[in-house]
C-alpha cells in the first residue's frame, strides 16, 4: 500500500488493533444470531509527509451505509462550541449578507443555522439524507452529496464561491484526503477562508488516544502534515488554534497560496512543538503500540478485579471510542453487563463485538452500579456531573483512556 498524501510506498505499522466490526455497526437482537463481519484496523505511518493512515483492506464501501446518524445539535456542549465559533468568525472576518459560507458536513444543520440566523448566506453539504433533512427543516439549503474536487467544480460554474469554507470534524474522515483538499481550493473564493478542525495527532501520542481509531476514521494529522497536503493543493495555512474538543484538536486557517495574509506566529510555534515531540522522527510512531497495550491491560484488569470482588460495572455512552476499546481489549457483557445512552436511535440495540446491550441512561436508578466506566472520556466531566446521583449509592465514575482511573468526587 502507498500513502494516501503523497504516494510514497507504507512500511511501518504505528498501531494493531485486530479484527474490528466497523464502529458504527450497532446490532438488534436477531442480528445476534448471525454471523458479524469482523475487518483489519491497522495504522501505517509514512515517513515521507508523516501521514497516519489506515490500512486499506477490501469491502471498505460497505462501511459506509450506516442506518444509524449521528445528530450533532445532541450535544450541548458542541452546539455550544459551534455558537461560539460563529460569532468570533463571523466578526473576524467581517461576514454579512453579501458574504457566502460553505460547511462541508453540515450534519443536522448545528452549525449553519448560527449563520441563517445572522443572514448570512449559506449552504451544507451533507450525504446522509436524515440530517440533511433536518438541517433544511432549520432554513439550511443543503446539497446531499460528498464534497471534492467535482463538486467544488460545479458549485465554482454556477457562481457558488465561497467567503468561508468550513470542516469541523471531517477532514479526518475522508478517503481521499487530496481530492478534498483541491475541492476546498476549487470552492474558495479568491481572498477567502477556510477553517478546518481535526483531532490533533500530537494529543493521540499524548495521551494513548487509540481508541479513537476506527475504520471511517482515515487519517490522523499533524499540523506538519496538513501543511504539506495544503501546499501540494496550491492552499497554505495562516493559522491554527488548539482547541480541548475530542481530547486535543486543531483548528486550522488556509487561504489561497497567493493570498497576501501573513502567517501568524502560531503557526511556526505549533511545528516547532510538534517536531520537538518527535512527530517527524519513526521511534515514536514505533513505541506507541506498547502504550496501546498497557491502557488495555489495565481495564482488563480492572474488570476483573470488580468481577471478583462482586461489584456491578455499567458504561456510559455508546460511541464509537467505547466500541474500539471494547473490542480490543476482548470485553464481553460478563465483565460489562450494560451500556447506557441517551441517543434513542441506540436503546435496545447491541455494541457491535462485545454485543453489550444499549439501555437508557434512567437504567442507571434501577441497576446502581457501583462503578460507571465512561466511555467517551471526553465527556466524562459533563456525564458525571449530570449523573452525579450514583453516589448516593456509593456509584464512582471511571475512565480507561490514558489511564485507569476512578474520577474524583469534586469533579
Ligand atoms: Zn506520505
Amino acid at each position: 500500500m502507498n500513502c494516501r498524501h503523497c504516494n510514497s510506498p507504507l512500511e511501518h505499522t504505528f498501531l494493531d488493533l485486530g479484527f474490528a466490526p466497523p464502529s458504527n455497526a450497532y446490532l438488534s437482537k436477531a442480528d445476534l444470531t448471525k454471523p458479524e463481519l469482523y475487518y483489519p484496523l491497522k495504522l501505517k505511518v509514512c515517513t515521507q509527509c508523516w501521514l497516519v493512515q489506515t490500512e486499506d483492506y477490501t469491502q471498505a464501501d460497505e462501511l459506509f451505509s450506516p442506518d444509524y446518524a449521528y445528530f450533532s445539535s445532541t450535544s450541548s456542549s458542541w452546539l455550544a462550541h459551534a455558537k461560539c465559533y460563529t460569532d468570533v468568525i463571523i466578526e473576524k472576518l467581517g461576514l454579512n449578507e453579501k458574504s457566502f459560507v460553505i460547511e462541508v458536513a453540515s450534519n443536522d444543520g448545528y452549525l449553519l443555522k448560527n449563520f441563517v440566523e445572522a443572514d448570512i448566506p449559506c449552504l451544507g453539504i451533507e450525504p446522509t439524507d436524515s440530517t440533511a433533512v433536518a438541517a433544511e427543516n432549520l432554513g439550511v439549503p443543503v446539497i446531499r452529496e460528498f464534497f471534492g474536487k467535482a463538486l467544488a467544480r460545479q458549485l465554482a460554474q454556477q457562481g457558488k464561491q465561497a467567503d468561508l469554507i468550513v470542516g469541523n470534524n471531517v477532514y479526518a474522515h475522508v478517503p481521499d484526503i487530496n481530492d478534498f483538499t483541491l475541492g476546498l481550493k476549487t470552492a474558495l473564493k479568491p481572498g477567502g477562508t477556510i477553517t478546518l478542525e481535526f483531532p490533533h495527532l500530537m494529543r493521540l501520542i499524548e495521551y494513548t488516544q487509540f481508541d479513537t481509531v476506527y475504520h471511517e476514521h482515515f487519517s490522523y494529522l499533524s499540523l506538519y502534515t496538513v501543511s504539506r497536503v495544503f501546499e501540494q493543493a496550491g492552499l497554505r495555512i495562516f493559522d491554527v488554534e488548539e482547541l480541548s474538543t475530542h481530547g486535543g484538536s486543531l483548528r486550522v486557517f488556509g487561504c489561497h497560496r497567493d493570498d497576501s495574509k501573513a502567517i501568524e506566529e502560531s503557526v511556526n510555534s505549533m511545528l516547532t512543538e510538534e517536531a520537538s515531540r518527535g512527530l517527524q522522527v519513526l521511534a515514536t510512531y514505533q513505541e506507541f503500540q506498547a502504550k496501546a497495550d498497557q491502557v488495555k491491560d489495565e481495564l482488563l484488569s480492572f474488570l476483573l478485579t470488580q468481577k471478583q470482588e462482586g461489584r456491578r460495572v455499567m458504561a456510559y455512552g455508546a460511541a464509537a471510542k467505547g466500541n474500539t476499546l471494547l473490542n480490543y481489549a476482548g470485553v464481553k457483557p460478563d465483565l460489562l453487563s450494560l451500556v447506557c445512552d441517551a441517543a434513542l436511535a441506540k436503546q435496545g440495540k447491541f455494541m457491535p463485538g462485545s454485543h453489550v446491550p444499549i439501555v437508557k441512561p434512567e437504567m442507571l436508578r434501577e441497576v446502581k452500579p457501583d462503578v460507571v466506566l465512561v466511555l467517551p472520556w471526553n465527556i466524562a466531566k459533563e456525564v458525571a456531573v449530570q449523573h452525579s446521583y450514583i453516589r448516593e449509592w456509593g456509584g464512582q465514575f471511571a475512565i480507561a483512556v490514558p489511564k485507569m482511573k476512578t474520577l474524583e468526587e469534586n469533579l
